[in-house]
């Protein structure tokens, strides 16, 4: 008997060699009917054919597909046969039954990698932009859905007769090339050109090896790559790496280090089974890793950290370009200066680059959007990620609940990314970074409009951060009179805290511990190491860190020897403060010494308070003469961690914690007064460390506990930019054990402000 099905398919179904899967699959049980890319990003496909054979081709498709096919949901309705005499794939619809996922971009596979170093293969050996089906660029290349080539940079690249007798037949060179979109070979494909700074060209028949030499003699270079420009040089020279410090005006900032492969990678950083998985993961994310003793790799690329970024080649031009290298590996930095975007066009890499680099290897396949390498690291021992970019985004999070009307979410302001929602599904940005420049702020408007108009969302609901002073709330609010559009506003840690429960489904009331450097709190004051006991819309400060003064603001992050002085005025008097700073040699942390010091101390009565696990965090860092200045985010902090490797807990140290109003306060100046103490005893720096990061960790762990006790739910959802640091969150998980609690880290968006538009998007579930 003959029947017929209508599918539609949503995950990641475009882009990935779906269409040509089916039509063989099709042929093969001879069903007859159609398949055809939609507007939404969803497939749908046309079934007629005997019963059996239907049965046995859906049977073949859900467990034989190519493992780049990701199927997360799909409707099967019967329908009545129309005569097909063929299986076809039709010309794609703007039509939008169901939105679907927007591809991710893909490492470069095994056999696309194989083709590039064949020298009997004439058309891609040496090829730079080789893809296929399953592998390649996607996102930083898409303008609109359909994903078709049309409506990508491939536009731009009219296959040669070879490419497109591969386009159609999949006899040629199989399914990796059949209906492949971006098809294109080393003569009809995009091209590389050589410039120098001042974008002259430079006229040569093989700029990668021309590359290699320059990068060889020690020039730095910028190199365009999928989603931005890279600043490339030899990882091994501290000339190069100081002179590439000095242009990047980056006095500390640890540079990423591309090596040609896990072998490479070996010799420079430590890696276990699952680091070896996620470094060679098509997502190809830049890994933290321990460093080797001996690693080759200069000093200068990661100063002061027990960690480096490393990460493989997602791209042929990569490989090409460290292959021929004698280190195989360099520094692979993105391309932007201070923390401005990325750049993505040469106008942008000679203007803004030309200062920083020696030349330019640019090509022409345009960057859609710009994607930067996603970021990734191990805490205590669970994966986390730092940066959600490329091969993450815009891979949607499903919500435990669904949202009646759709959504757009402004998220927060550094290192941040938005998003928009649609029923149970948040499609959050690729990371767009920290919105203290027009331009960061005008790439999260254009991001947003995109996948607004994309998802052809009507009628939404705008959502930000209760903090007034945030640019994202700004633009948040200039949106609502742009579309007359409600605004609701979700205070930044309730927020943290349902981005966390989103990713692990929780719907229950639950405790989280949420942990960073500034939030906007309920009382107008800095929050940042709070204990919450959250049910949906609503919540309840259950405990927090002590207040302490923050004088000057946004200068005590920047300058964290305010953050000491604060602390100590908690237990001395400011005469002992200022000879304390003199015998800690810390008056130095200050650009007016003590002068500064003393205007520090009289700031302190009007400061706005906080309660930042990242304040007190800086300041420990500072008091053991870590870090006396933050040249990049987080730095103190990072450096206190790299400080507590192998440190031991020191006995005798103590955090207590006291009831005030209705919140149980954790006392972190006892804590700050007896690391001084260690310190001006002569306790080892790293023992030090560890104990207060530690014992932290410890307290927030008793404060939880408590909570848990009265909520009775036995997750505790941690988040926030310090819910990476592997000593805080150690302490914490050990102190959980105790009440038999479970700590729940995020494992699909960053636990920092880069997965917060995912909490404020669940936040309005509660309500829509
Ligand atoms: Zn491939
Ligand atoms: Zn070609």
């Amino acid at each position: 008997m003959v029947t017929a099905r209508k599918i539609h398919f949503i995950g990641i179904v475009q882009g990935v060699g779906f269409r040509p899967y089916v039509k063989v699959l099709a042929d093969k049980y001879g069903i007859k009917g159609y398949v055809r890319n939609m507007g939404g990003g969803e497939v749908e496909v046309f079934i007629e054919g005997d019963d059996g054979a239907v049965n046995e081709f859906i049977h073949e498709f859900m467990n034989n597909r190519p493992r780049a096919i990701y199927i997360e949901e799909y409707s099967i309705t019967e329908d009545v046969p129309r005569g097909f005499s063929e299986f076809k794939i039709l010309e794609s619809s703007n039509n939008v039954e169901a939105i679907s996922i927007i591809p991710p971009d893909l490492a470069i596979c095994d056999e696309c990698l194989r083709e590039v170093l064949d020298p009997g293969n004439p058309r891609r050996y040496r090829y730079p932009f080789n893809s296929c089906s399953y592998c390649g660029p996607r996102f930083a290349v898409i303008d609109s859905l359909p994903y078709d080539r049309h409506n990508t940079s491939w536009a731009s690249f009219k296959p040669c007769p070879y490419c497109q007798r591969e386009y159609d037949n999949p006899v040629i060179s199989g399914l990796r090339r059949y209906y492949y979109q971006g098809v294109s070979c080393g003569s009809c494909g995009p091209r590389l050109r050589l410039l120098t700074s001042d974008g002259e060209v430079i006229e040569t028949r093989d700029p990668i090896k021309y590359v290699v030499k320059l990068i060889e003699e020690g020039s730095i270079v910028a190199i365009k790559g999928v989603g931005g420009y890279h600043i490339s040089a030899l990882a091994t020279n501290d000339d190069v790496v100081l002179r590439l410090r000095e242009k990047k005006r980056r006095p500390t900032q640890p540079f990423a280090v591309m090596a040609l492969d896990i072998y490479v990678a070996s010799k420079l950083v430590l890696i276990n089974d699952r680091a070896r998985d996620v470094l060679t993961s098509p997502q190809r994310p830049i890994v933290l890793l321990p460093k080797l003793p001996d690693s080759p790799v200069s000093k200068y690329v990661s100063p002061g950290l027990d960690k480096e970024g490393v990460f493989l080649p997602y791209t042929a031009l990569h490989y090409l370009i460290l292959m021929d290298t004698r280190d195989k590996f360099l520094v692979m930095t993105s391309g932007n200066i201070h923390d401005q975007p990325m750049c993505t066009d040469i106008n942008c890499a000679l203007r803004k680059l030309g200062k920083v680099v020696d030349y330019v290897l640019d090509h022409d396949l345009r960057i859609a959007h710009r994607v930067d390498d996603s970021v990734v690291r191990f805490t205590d021992g669970e994966l986390v990620i730092i940066r959600r970019s490329r091969g993450y985004a815009p891979m949607w999070i499903k919500l435990p609940t669904k949202l009646r009307r759709p959504v757009i979410a402004f998220g927060a302001d550094l290192q941040m990314a938005g998003a928009v929602a649609i029923n149970d599904k948040v499609i959050l940005t690729q990371y767009i970074g920290d919105l203290d420049y027009v331009e960061t702020l005008d790439d999260l408007d254009k991001e947003l409009r995109w996948f607004s108009r994309t998802y052809r969302i009507k009628d939404p609901v705008l959502v930000c951060d209760a903090n007034p002073a945030y640019r994202s709330t700004w633009l948040c609010h200039r949106w609502a009179e742009e579309l007359n559009a409600e605004v609701v506003s979700v205070y930044h840690h309730h927020a943290h805290a349902l981005s966390v429960a989103a990713d692990w489904n929780e719907t229950d009331q639950f405790v989280a511990v949420t942990i960073d450097g500034v939030g906007y709190g309920v009382d107008g004051m800095a929050w940042g190491g709070e204990v919450l006991v959250v049910d949906g819309a609503s919540f309840n400060r259950y405990g927090h860190l002590m207040y302490v003064p923050m004088p000057g603001g946004d200068l005590a992050s920047l300058y964290p020897v305010r953050m000491v002085i604060s602390y100590m005025s908690r237990f001395m008097g400011d005469e002992d403060v200022i000879n304390y700073l003199r015998r800690l040699n810390l008056l130095r942390g200050l650009p007016n010494g003590e002068i500064e010091a003393r205007v520090v101390l009289r700031q302190l009565g009007s400061s706005i308070m906080t309660s930042g696990v990242g304040r007190f965090l800086d300041a420990v860092s500072v008091l053991l003469g870590l870090s006396l200045r933050r040249t990049y985010e987080g730095e103190p902090a990072i450096t206190l961690e790299a400080a507590a490797r192998g440190g031991s807990l020191i006995n005798g140290f103590k955090v207590s914690i006291s009831r005030a109003n209705k919140s149980l306060v954790i006392d972190t100046v006892s804590l700050f007064e007896q690391a001084m103490e260690a310190m001006l005893s002569g306790a080892k720096v790293s023992d030090i460390a560890y104990t207060t990061q530690y014992l932290l960790g410890r307290a927030f762990g008793e404060v939880a506990c408590d909570a848990v006790r009265e909520v009775g739910n036995r997750n505790v959802y941690v988040g926030g930019g310090a819910a990476v640091n592997d000593y805080v969150i150690g302490g914490l998980r050990e102190e959980l054990r105790r009440c038999n609690a479970d700590i729940k880290l995020p494992r699909r968006v960053p636990p920092g402000d880069g997965g917060i538009a995912l909490g404020q998007a669940y936040y309005l579930s509660h309500f829509l």
